[in-house]
């Protein structure tokens, strides 16, 4: 490249360290070169319609003008308190806004997707700069300002990996892949950083790809099995969508009372769940899960829809509820144990408890909400449900060779107490000070583990500051896993 474009190494180390809290920016490079060995070069599931078209040579830029230079600030005019006033609705939460300046015509708002369950923030922004981008000369110089570092990770750190992995599984590359073509196509230095009023309302941006700038594929030396599998599946378009909706209708049924979609997704991701658990129940909730039907779906892999132990379809159901092999029944039994103590009659459980688990309250019989027992029932049954799994895929992967391998009893209980004995000190933990307005209510931790902590008698009645997860202290603060 002949435009003076392409960075420079000095440039380069420049954007490395580049601090965007200190004011400083980053400048995109436009140029797509591969070093190294041929599998650096060669791409596969590359999309043969770009392959038609001579690779790209920037336009020529003409003289800079440094007054052409455009500014545009990107924010969220609901949440972002940094923005100029834009009169919107309550409900358009998920509107951005690109400003280019007061009373400037080219200040836009737009809206990235109408799909209640689509987390808005990235392709929000993604959307804003498309459109400010849009709205300014390839050969003007742009500038990006926001409250935040999201554009800037997203092309700077996220898309070459991503690239390099021909998008395979990611979903944002629907808003991505067209900036990056329309940065590509500049002739202009473009720069990202952080910040320091009347909108119209923008058309959505076309997102129309011109494939001479377009890079498609993944290179072959970022392609793991496990990657190229995926990107097969998605070559097929694999319809997961099917479940997904089955799944939400199920969960829409089982509430006694009607639950928006939204509300649905949103339990999912309850604070009460750990990261771990929630991604799990969010893979449920997509079907996303590597057992049972999910095999049938894979050509050569059926038989792997198979229960190994009993033989059956080894669904989410039958995993967690059904299985005959060592893990489920006496984690179950030893969770009853310990929800009864909280005198509180254990209710059948079935999967569709599972998708619903962050919406389940527990009431008192003036149909009062009990906040400690139904905090404890979201920790309890999550901890259980993912200690059911993680035991099964230990069991099913990590002992494939021996189809009647099967976890010890006293390790299935130790893992269990450990479990929710981490949970316990993570309460203690989060209820101290330190953390102020974001600590944890000391009276909510007290009244979720009232009843079911052992020797409670014994313990101070504030026991969130009684140090006995120390060794050697008794009475010792743990989870009581003995019957009464
Ligand atoms: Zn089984």
């Amino acid at each position: 490249m002949t435009d003076g474009l392409t960075l420079t190494r000095r440039r380069l180390e420049r954007n490395e360290e580049a601090e965007l809290d200190k004011g400083d920016v980053l400048v995109f490079n436009p140029s797509v070169t591969s070093n190294g060995g041929l599998s650096e070069a060669f791409r596969i599931f590359v999309n043969p319609s770009t392959l038609t078209k001579p690779p790209a040579i920037r336009r020529r830029p003409g003289v800079p003008v440094p007054e052409e230079s455009t500014t545009v600030m990107l924010f969220q005019p609901t949440t972002d308190p940094v923005g100029p006033d834009v009169a919107t609705n309550d409900d358009e939460h998920n509107t951005f806004a690109a400003f280019f300046g007061p009373h400037d015509r080219r200040n836009g708002l737009v809206t990235p997707t109408n799909n209640p369950d689509m987390e808005v923030t990235e392709p929000g922004v993604l959307s804003a700069a498309m459109y400010a981008s849009e709205q300014t000369p390839l050969d003007a110089p742009l500038h990006f300002l926001s409250t935040n570092n999201i554009l800037s990770n997203l092309i700077f750190d996220s898309t070459p990996l991503w690239e390099a992995k021909g998008w395979i599984g990611v979903p944002l590359a629907q808003f991505v892949k067209p900036f990056m073509n329309r940065l590509r196509q500049r002739a202009r230095q473009d720069a990202s950083g952080p910040s320091p009023q009347t909108f119209h309302k923008a058309n959505p941006p076309a997102r129309v790809i011109d494939p001479r700038f377009e890079l498609t594929g993944a290179k072959l030396s970022s392609l793991t099995q496990a990657l190229a599998y995926r990107g097969i599946i998605e070559q097929h378009k694999a319809p997961q969508r099917r479940q997904t909706e089955e799944n939400l209708a199920a969960a829409k049924t089982h509430m006694q009372t009607p639950q928006m979609r939204s509300t649905i997704w949103m339990s999912t991701r309850h604070k009460d769940f750990s990261r771990p658990f929630a991604v799990f129940l969010w893979k449920i909730m997509h079907g996303g899960l590597k057992c049972g039907a999910y095999w049938n779906r894979i050509q050569g892999y059926e038989d792997r829809a198979m229960c190994s132990h009993c033989g059956a379809i080894e669904s989410i159901q039958h995993i967690l509820f059904e299985c005959e092999a060592a893990g489920q029944s006496l984690i179950w039994s030893l969770v009853r144990t310990i929800w009864e103590k909280k005198g509180i009659k254990w209710p059948s459980l079935s999967a569709t408890d599972i998708l619903t688990l962050g919406l389940t309250t527990w009431v008192d019989q003036k149909g009062r909400v009990r906040q400690g027992a139904t905090r404890l029932w979201r920790v309890l049954i999550s901890e259980a449900v993912h200690l059911i799994w993680k035991l099964r895929c230990d069991r099913v992967i990590g002992h494939a060779e021996d189809e009647q391998w099967e976890h010890r009893e006293t390790l299935v209980w130790n893992k269990l107490q450990f479990t929710l004995n981490s949970r316990l000190a993570l309460d203690v933990e989060a209820v101290k000070r330190k953390y102020g307005g974001s600590a944890l209510k000391r009276d909510l931790v007290l009244a979720t583990w009232n009843k079911v902590l052992r020797d409670e008698p014994a313990l101070p009645m504030d026991w969130t500051a009684y140090t006995g997860f120390l060794v050697g202290r008794t009475p010792a603060l743990r989870v009581d896993l003995e019957p009464d």
